[in-house]
């Protein structure tokens, strides 16, 4: 199971439409709150990595009508409350608030699913506050899952959104492309990826950004496993292909400012350090990669 997916919370969106049920479970004590201020997720903070989940309008203070459900677990009722426009952190709540890629899958997958969740609904919120028609201000319905526009003559719905990415391992054999973007911790290599264009299939998307990131041909895309990636809005389509065979990296250094093959052998010795790491643990990346890696190195 990849990280931050797989959670056994029920969404429940038929609730999103029983606005009586809504207020109920948000009368003081009665539901979960995952606040989000600035980004960042509220953790225990000492060192035990754990998600606080303070009680709503109790613990915090906040405005019904911004409150998004996210849904059920265990007969609790949890809602996504966005703190950013307070210049600190409630003084009211424990713990503190960090980034959730900063906790590296640390978290319970349980947890780290729901604040992941709670993240890029948060995420979304920001940024469909205005109308993209019309420019109109907003109003939020479905518990938090919609947003229309309020210009009568408009009315335009915006709904959440998660943007495709495809993510590949490309294989030759025993040896695989691995690339490295400068902005990335120092010695990070990882798979190739990108978005997925308007009018692309994901194997079309696939083909097209190996062809322009490392210059090679592959064929026979084969979807993996997929990951939510809220950071700020990606879904991670993971997928492996094979190159024709005997092909030189080319780089654009556009996009990547290295790529070249690395063979298994070299993956399994990796320093791990400033000089060469694997993609961070909670990545598809890495896992892909690592099933790789434990495979039988034989020619397939
Ligand atoms: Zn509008």
């Amino acid at each position: 199971m990849n990280t931050y997916s797989s959670i056994r919370l029920d969404r429940a969106a038929h609730l999103r439409r029983e606005p009586d049920w809504i207020q109920k479970k948000l009368r003081p004590g009665k539901s979960s709150c995952i606040p989000l201020w600035q980004g960042k997720n509220l953790i225990r903070g000492d060192d035990r990595q754990e998600a606080l989940f303070p009680r709503f309008s109790t613990d915090i203070h906040a405005d019904p009508d911004e409150c998004i459900f996210l849904g059920m677990l265990d007969g609790e009722a949890y809602f996504a409350y966005d703190c950013s426009e307070l210049q600190n952190p409630p003084a009211s709540l424990e713990g503190k608030f960090e980034d959730l890629r900063s906790l590296a899958g640390l978290l319970p997958p349980e947890e780290g699913a729901l604040l992941a969740y709670a993240r890029g609904m948060c995420h979304w919120h920001q940024s469909s506050r205005f109308c993209p028609r019309c420019g109109e201000a907003t109003r939020i319905l479905d518990a938090g899952h919609q947003k229309k526009c309020l210009n009568g003559s408009c009315g335009f719905s915006q709904f959440p959104r998660t943007d495709p990415a495809v993510i590949m391992l490309v294989q030759d054999g025993d040896r695989v492309v691995l690339g490295r973007q400068s902005r990335w911790p120092a010695g990070m290599h990882s798979i190739l990826a990108g978005f997925v264009e308007p009018g692309e299939s994901l194997e079309d998307a696939v083909v097209r950004e190996v062809r322009e990131e490392a210059g090679i041909e592959v064929e026979r895309p084969e979807y993996q496993s997929s990951q939510p990636w809220p950071f700020p809005a990606s879904l991670m389509l993971g997928f492996r292909c094979s190159a024709l065979a005997g092909q030189t990296v080319k780089v654009n250094t556009e996009e990547l400012e290295s790529a070249r093959w690395f063979s298994r052998e070299e993956l399994k010795q990796s320093p791990e350090d400033q000089t060469f790491r694997l993609p961070r643990r909670d990545s598809i990346a890495r896992r892909l990669l690592n099933e790789w890696l434990e495979e039988d190195s034989k020619p397939q």
